[in-house]
């Protein structure tokens, strides 16, 4: 059975067809358009998967990645930074106007998966995959299956709270790692310390300017505590960082010895590494479900 994956995203929605070992036949793009609403995305969605469905030679298999989870009680998507799908049951919609059976999983449970089978963690047993993009999340993956938890949210690491009156968060919660770690949140956190509004690829090239060192510090010690409480509670075989803030080296060398030196172990050689898959391992992991 040929195999396809919808990754659901702020700004835009990839689909994917694959074969059995998930390589790719076909992919394609549109916008979200977020501001049209939930029938948009679903219409969206409906004609990525109509389309890719008929350049497969046989059976398709359809997943779909969403930022959010489903609530194990209603059904219900919850906890998305794409906030026009919070409530919506996104699964029973779908199914309505497409007739396939389908699997919805949580943006950063798809992208550890994908990982942990054919990328950066495939010789690991327990992966930890975290996505620090414009949103924050994370999955755990055991032995190549995803571990959900007794209510769904295992893995939620961006929303675990590191400074108890900090940040505010969409969520309701203050000082998720969400406010720190994130894209916009160390572009605010920069703007904020030096006046300018740069983006991240720019703020890290300013490495002689007042403020910088004092941003990046801060950066790699919410990085630090964000990871040695993983650490300390699941003790993972490796770590694998996704989404765009993955792409600042200094969080594999500095980065990496800041978490180190808060993992409550006179022992700490955990692998922090970068992703394999960039920016299909969403979709990819998706195929999978
Ligand atoms: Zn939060």
């Amino acid at each position: 059975m040929n195999k396809i994956g919808i990754d659901l995203g702020g700004t835009k929605i990839e689909g994917i067809l694959t074969d059995e070992s998930y390589k790719t036949i076909s992919r394609k793009r549109i916008p979200t358009n977020q501001d049209k609403g939930y029938s948009s995305i679903l219409e969206s969605i409906k004609s990525l998967v109509l389309e890719l469905s008929q350049e497969s030679d046989d059976k398709v298999s359809v997943g779909i990645c969403t930022p959010g989870a489903l609530s194990l009680d209603s059904g219900l998507i919850k906890n998305s930074n794409t906030q026009c799908l919070i409530g919506k049951d996104l699964q029973s919609d779908l199914r309505n106007i497409l007739h396939y059976d389908l699997s919805i999983e949580n943006d950063a449970n798809c992208f550890a998966l994908a990982e942990a089978k054919l990328g950066a963690g495939k010789n690991s047993n327990l992966v930890f995959g975290v996505i620090m993009g414009t949103g924050v999340g994370g999955g755990i993956i055991i032995n190549g299956k995803i571990h959900r938890g007794r209510t769904n949210i295992a893995g939620e690491w961006g929303h675990h709270c590191l400074h108890n009156e900090g940040n505010s968060c969409y969520c309701g919660n203050k000082g998720c790692v969400e406010t720190y770690l994130s894209g916009p949140a160390l572009e605010k956190n920069w703007s904020q310390l030096s006046g300018l509004n740069q983006s991240l690829s720019e703020i890290i090239q300013n490495s002689d300017k007042k403020n910088f060192q004092k941003w990046r510090q801060i950066f790699l010690d919410n990085f630090g505590l964000a990871l040695a409480n993983v650490i300390d509670i699941l003790d993972p075989d490796i770590i694998v960082l996704g989404g765009g803030v993955s792409n600042i080296d200094f969080l594999y060398n500095e980065g990496k010895n800041t978490v180190y030196e808060k993992v409550f172990s006179d022992i700490v050689d955990t692998p922090i590494v970068k992703n394999e898959l960039g920016d299909s391992a969403g979709v990819i992991g998706a195929c999978m479900l």
